[in-house]
């Protein structure tokens, strides 16, 4: 967490007063919520009244998801369609995979192998037809391999259709210029632990004409969309560490860009045949997140690579998910059209404002013996 957010957590968790209640502390902690709403809307460009408070990016995913669904497809029962990337966050995805499984069909817009999703794909899917479609869900910047999409064009695309379209900017927020009205789209996550803020808290933007059906029932604090007592601390702390990291986030992203540019080239350099996975062009940040560096590495099962990395000190992922205790191989390598074994051999670096040059240093230095022991773990060598 940046300093001032967690000053900000801090200071406001030994306050009393649930911000419903009438009495003097409850309006106090309401003044809180209120004046926290109208930060986050100023710094990403919504109205307040458009900020709907959640548990983070995973509920706000899925009331995007499911509670458009559930109104487009209430208002119309031909509406059962989801136009959806192949290469969303599991927070996104499986509450699409929920809604196939109770009779509703999707349309997967498959990135190339850089992992973009191209306009004119989704121009296609809905040119044969978009009556029968609830929603649009595009992530702004892909988690694992860091690629950006062109949000405003999509969003324009199922405008044309008069469709609702979401995107998952929980990635994009710290180091991109998201600003919800101009990006056209009528419903976009956020996440307090991607922007320095605190775990477990974060917000769906939803503009005012957006239908929604809630998930959960109760109280109905926010807009009656979302129930259940505020998170003040969260809350604040959410609002001080998104004004921080948008007031740095030009200078920070382009710091963090030649952080990831050191450690991909220094890793393609090793002579270890290492590849780098999506788009990278050394000094861009546009096409790919700054903080972002993927590699596969040949011959090695990402797990082993994780685990010899994590006891060199280097915290990585390899974006695999693990069911029944068997690694599965990413669905977004899959998606660009990697191969299994490729996919297996992945690892996923992520950099931030803590980051540093040492810290890259330290990774390069630990990579070739960590890659050979992962080739021996394998049988490789
Ligand atoms: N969407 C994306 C793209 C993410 O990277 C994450 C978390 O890493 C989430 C959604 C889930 O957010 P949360 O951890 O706040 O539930």
């Amino acid at each position: 967490m940046l300093p001032a957010a967690l000053e900000a957590l801090t200071e406001q968790s030994v306050r009393v007063g649930n911000a419903s209640s009438l009495h003097t502390s409850g309006r106090a902690a309401r003044a809180v919520v209120e004046e926290s709403r109208e930060r986050i809307a100023s710094v990403l460009g919504a109205r307040p009244s458009e900020v709907v408070f959640t548990s983070g990016g995973t509920e706000a995913d899925n009331l995007a998801v499911k509670g458009t669904y559930a109104a487009q497809h209430a208002a119309d029962p031909a509406r059962t369609r989801l136009v959806v990337s192949a290469i969303e966050h599991h927070a996104v995805l499986d509450p699409v995979e929920f809604l196939v499984a109770q009779g509703a069909c999707v349309s997967w817009l498959a990135p190339d192998r850089c992992g973009h999703v191209a306009v004119d794909d989704l121009r296609e899917t809905l040119a044969t037809g978009a009556d029968d479609v609830a929603l649009v869900s595009v992530m702004w910047a892909n988690n694992e391999v860091g690629t950006v999409q062109p949000v405003a064009e999509l969003a324009a695309v199922a405008h044309d259709h008069g469709l609702a379209f979401h995107t998952d900017a929980v990635q994009a927020v710290a180091h991109l210029p998201v600003r919800f009205e101009e990006s056209g789209a009528d419903l976009m996550t956020v996440s307090g632990h991607k922007v320095g803020g605190p775990l477990g808290v974060g917000a769906l933007l939803v503009r005012r004409d957006a239908r929604l059906v809630p998930l959960a029932h109760g109280g109905g604090q926010e807009r009656q969309v979302r129930s259940g007592t505020l998170d003040v601390p969260g809350i604040r702390a959410l609002a001080v560490a998104l004004e921080a990291t948008v007031a740095m986030r030009d200078v920070e992203a382009k710091r963090v860009m030649m952080l990831r540019d050191r450690l991909v080239e220094g890793a393609l350099g090793l002579g270890l045949g290492i590849t780098v996975s999506g788009c990278w062009t050394s000094g861009d940040a546009t096409r790919r997140l700054p903080g972002n560096a993927h590699l596969v590495v040949p011959g090695c099962e990402g797990d082993s690579l994780l685990y010899l990395l994590d006891a060199a000190g280097v915290e990585c992922s390899t974006g695999s998910a693990c069911q029944a205790g068997v690694p599965q191989p990413s669905h977004v390598l899959l998606a660009m059209g990697l191969s299994e074994p490729e996919a297996r051999g992945a690892l996923r670096l992520s950099l931030g404002h803590t980051s540093t040059e040492t810290d890259v240093d330290a990774f390069l230095a630990a990579l070739p013996a960590v890659v050979e022991r992962a080739r021996r773990a394998g049988g490789l060598l």
